[in-house]
């Protein structure tokens, strides 16, 4: 089905991210809630015409590991983008509480499953892996956003700068090497280590400049995920940082890895885990709020 602005009820903001905004939405004739992006674009109408027959792609595929996709329009040069509305939010929203090693493994399970799924069911890399990309909901499901499903609409938004957090491989930084499967691989090791540690690996803080911390990323050895951990979670995460990219393992392989077999999916309390970071999530957004309301009065 299609749907449009008419259509939708606008709820509250989400969150915000370098290229515009997600909204809650509640689509009034399916009385489905959903999240719509707004995404703003300098593009003529035929190459927006043809985003959108890239994305239909998206209803002829489902996957637990994925984010529904609902449809999507464009009004001038914005484009709206429906998809299903993931009310725990994403990891970085949640790690905060902590991430036992069982709950990670599960995690790290969906995130490899959907990166699998992407690439033999539709032939893309998802490009921008990182926490705020895993959706998480009340039931602990675990599902990946924000891949590169439409070429033009990668195209139109080439990073003309990077942010403060970059989750891209040491050789897409160092030789500009275009996008591969292996960068991914990088993006997911360093998000799981990024959950675990319940930060971003590389904090801006600890480097002079962007340039100082992209040096890192490329020279240094790569960050470990703590102590804490079993030696099979260490030992997975150091093979997703292997710095020479063909050397990284494949999803199939990752699947096979002591540290996703040796959990049993089913006896892991995702649900609980979720439920309890969403609601600390909560707590401290309306704290935030509070906050705000009492400074500005
Ligand atoms: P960037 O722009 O660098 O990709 P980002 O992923 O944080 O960063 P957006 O994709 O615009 O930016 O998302 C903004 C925020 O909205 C996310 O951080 C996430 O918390 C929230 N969000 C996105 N999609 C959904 C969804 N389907 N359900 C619930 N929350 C969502
Ligand atoms: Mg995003």
């Amino acid at each position: 089905f299609k749907i449009n602005m008419e259509e939708l009820k606008l709820l509250e903001e989400l969150g915000k991210g370098q290229y515009g905004t997600v909204q809650k939405v509640y689509h009034k004739p399916t009385m489905v809630t959903m999240a719509m992006k707004e995404t703003r674009l300098e593009l003529d109408q035929s190459k927006l015409n043809s985003i959108l027959m890239e994305l239909d792609v998206l209803h002829k595929s489902q996957s637990p590991y994925i984010v529904d996709f609902y449809g999507a329009f464009f009004i001038e040069t914005c484009v709206y983008y429906c998809m299903e509305f993931m009310d725990a939010g994403s990891l970085d929203k949640l790690y905060q509480i902590g991430v036992p090693e069982d709950v990670l493994s599960v995690i790290t399970l969906s995130m490899v499953r959907g990166l699998k799924f992407l690439k033999d069911e539709l032939a893309i890399i998802h490009r921008d892996v990182k926490p705020t990309n895993v959706l998480v909901n009340s039931e602990g499901e675990v599902k990946l956003c924000d891949f590169g499903v439409s070429g033009q609409l990668v195209q139109s938004m080439a990073k003309t700068h990077i942010g403060c957090q970059s989750y891209m491989a040491p050789e897409r930084i160092s030789q500009g090497k275009t996008y591969t499967v292996q960068s991914d691989v990088w993006s997911l090791g360093l998000s799981i280590v990024e959950t675990a540690e319940g930060s971003y690996p590389y904090p801006p803080e600890k480097y002079n400049s962007v340039f100082a911390q992209l040096d890192a990323i490329v020279g240094s050895p790569p960050p470990p995920l703590p102590g804490t951990y079993s030696e099979d979670a260490r030992d997975f995460v150091a093979l997703c940082l292997l710095k020479d990219a063909r050397a990284r393992p494949t999803y199939a392989a990752l699947l096979e890895h002591p540290f996703l077999t040796n959990h049993k999916e089913s006896e892991v309390d995702m649900k609980g885990w979720a439920v309890k970071a969403m609601e600390a999530r909560i707590a401290r957004e309306e704290e935030a709020k509070k906050q705000t309301q009492s400074s500005s009065a």
